[in-house]
């Protein structure tokens, strides 16, 4: 069947978020280069003006930099307002001993930055300058959406394709219906949408799920220059139930971002914090109750199944994105194609599997498998205490040897996301960087066996 938009059709996008604004954009520019006169509106239940859990969509905030250079390509200029922090590089902290990281081929400057997603942690005594979701909403509005500020309760996907999907949104007093040529679900993996969808009789399965641990504390501009200067710190330091572990400086605020092996708890956070090494790299006060602001919000680990069918189909976090690294960016990627498929095919179930889904799982699906073999491949690795402080040992010790500007290149891209998974596997696999690793690993091994 064949299912298309015409002049006057509604697009309603559920979720303002990443995925529902870069929709929106290119949906209003598909259709401005096609003259077909379309409305499309956004309905999000977060007002991004607000501090703490009101108006935040709980990440760590960092832009990498393949999403700011595809902003610029899409002429969407991120505004100095939304930059808590430039970040020039990392620092990879494994147990006693660190390396900073970079970018691996200079002279070129990093373009990652950090924002918030709301109006900043809660206890905030100030405004922070602009939130970045509520930037790409704006953005969205100046095109042309419209934004409701309401939560969808309920969909209903007609028997007969031809005729609208319907919306109900608001709360008793304000409840009102929508129907909707072509409905796009963008409303992420903390949203309560995700599991009403399973009720509609099309087989869509939401994405599984881990709970992370995210906390904002306040230690003011100068210490955070101090501590970490312009420097995101990750952590390796073969915990039995941290995955991945950051510190990201946002101007006065530093954001705490913990990925578990399982859902994280209050126990999992204090304990990470209660480790030396970590208790010596916090800034003192980190424990003030009245400056903490603490999230756990989910992560996807894998992606949907089905997330289409006529008339409606599912972007960013609930329906496809990479791994662990660089969520936004997905969403940019989703975004685009779903919208792409919207107007160049159609809107039906077949033109999303075709035009959608299936380009997103070649991009974003096979190179997760690459991804789940590197994250498996670092746990493992990251328990062997000896041999990992000692290969950060020499690269700190020979900054210049091949090995290391190598090792540089793995790191750099796997905690970025700057490469595929899949480049990064195969760089990591490489015969002449294995071999040059050798003898730091089998010395290691004869010290701890010796
Ligand atoms: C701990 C952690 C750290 C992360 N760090 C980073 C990072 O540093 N960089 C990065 O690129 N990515 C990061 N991510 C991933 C990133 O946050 C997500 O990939 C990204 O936000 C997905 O965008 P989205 O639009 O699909 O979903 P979301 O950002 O979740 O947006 C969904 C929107 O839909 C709205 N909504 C939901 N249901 C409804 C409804 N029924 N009606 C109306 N509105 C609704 C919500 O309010 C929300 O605004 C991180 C994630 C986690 C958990």
């Amino acid at each position: 069947m064949r299912i298309h938009l015409k002049d006057n059709s509604n697009i309603a996008v559920i979720g303002g978020g990443p995925a529902g604004s870069f929709f929106a954009h290119f949906a209003l520019l598909y259709a401005k280069q096609l003259g077909i006169k379309i409305s499309v509106t956004i309905f999000e239940k977060r007002d991004f003006t607000k501090k703490g859990a009101k108006g935040c969509n709980m990440s760590a905030g960092v832009l990498s930099e393949t999403l700011i250079n595809k902003l610029s390509e899409q002429n969407i200029r991120l505004p100095s307002a939304c930059i808590q922090q430039e970040i020039d590089g990392y620092f990879l902290q494994v147990h006693e001993y660190g390396i900073p990281l970079h970018y691996p081929y200079p002279p070129h400057k990093t373009k990652i930055v950090t924002v918030f997603r709301g109006s900043g942690p809660r206890f905030a005594n100030y405004d922070i300058s602009k939130s970045f979701d509520h930037f790409l909403l704006e953005h969205a509005q100046e095109l042309g959406a419209d934004v409701i500020p309401h939560t969808v309760t309920n969909i209903q996907i007609p028997k007969d394709p031809k005729n609208p999907v319907k919306l109900t949104y608001g709360d008793e007093v304000s409840k009102a219906e929508y129907a909707a040529d072509l409905v796009v679900g963008a409303f992420g993996v903390n949203s309560d949408t995700l599991y009403e969808l399973n009720k509609l009789g099309f087989d869509y399965v939401p994405p599984q799920t881990v709970q992370t641990c995210i906390m904002d504390i306040y230690p003011t501009r100068t210490v955070n220059n101090t501590l970490y200067g312009k420097n995101i710190y990750v952590f390796s330091l073969g915990s039995k139930f941290i995955k991945f572990a950051a510190f990201v400086p946002k101007g006065d605020f530093l954001t705490i971002c913990l990925v578990g092996k399982k859902d994280m708890d209050k126990a999992q956070l204090h304990a990470f914090l209660n480790q030396p090494k970590i208790q010596e790299m916090l800034p003192k006060d980190w424990d003030d109750p009245k400056k903490r602001c603490v999230c756990f919000p989910s992560i996807p680990l894998n992606h949907a199944k089905h997330p289409y069918t006529n008339r409606l189909v599912i972007i960013g976090d609930a329906g496809i994105s990479r791994t662990y690294k660089n969520g936004i960016d997905s969403a940019f990627t989703t975004a685009q194609l779903a919208a792409k498929t919207a107007f160049e095919r159609g809107v039906s179930e077949n033109d999303f599997a075709e035009g959608y889904f299936k380009p997103a799982k070649r991009l974003l699906g096979r190179d997760n498998v690459y991804g789940n073999i590197i994250l498996m491949a670092n746990d493992i690795i990251s328990q062997q205490r000896n041999i990992v402080s000692n290969h950060i040992k020499y690269m700190s010790e020979h900054p210049d040897s091949w090995g290391t500007r190598q090792m540089n290149e793995v790191l750099w891209n796997t905690v970025t996301g700057n490469a595929t998974y899949k480049n990064i596997f195969f760089k990591s696999i490489n015969p002449r960087l294995l071999l040059s690793l050798l003898p730091v690993t089998l010395f290691s091994l004869i010290r701890k066996n010796g």
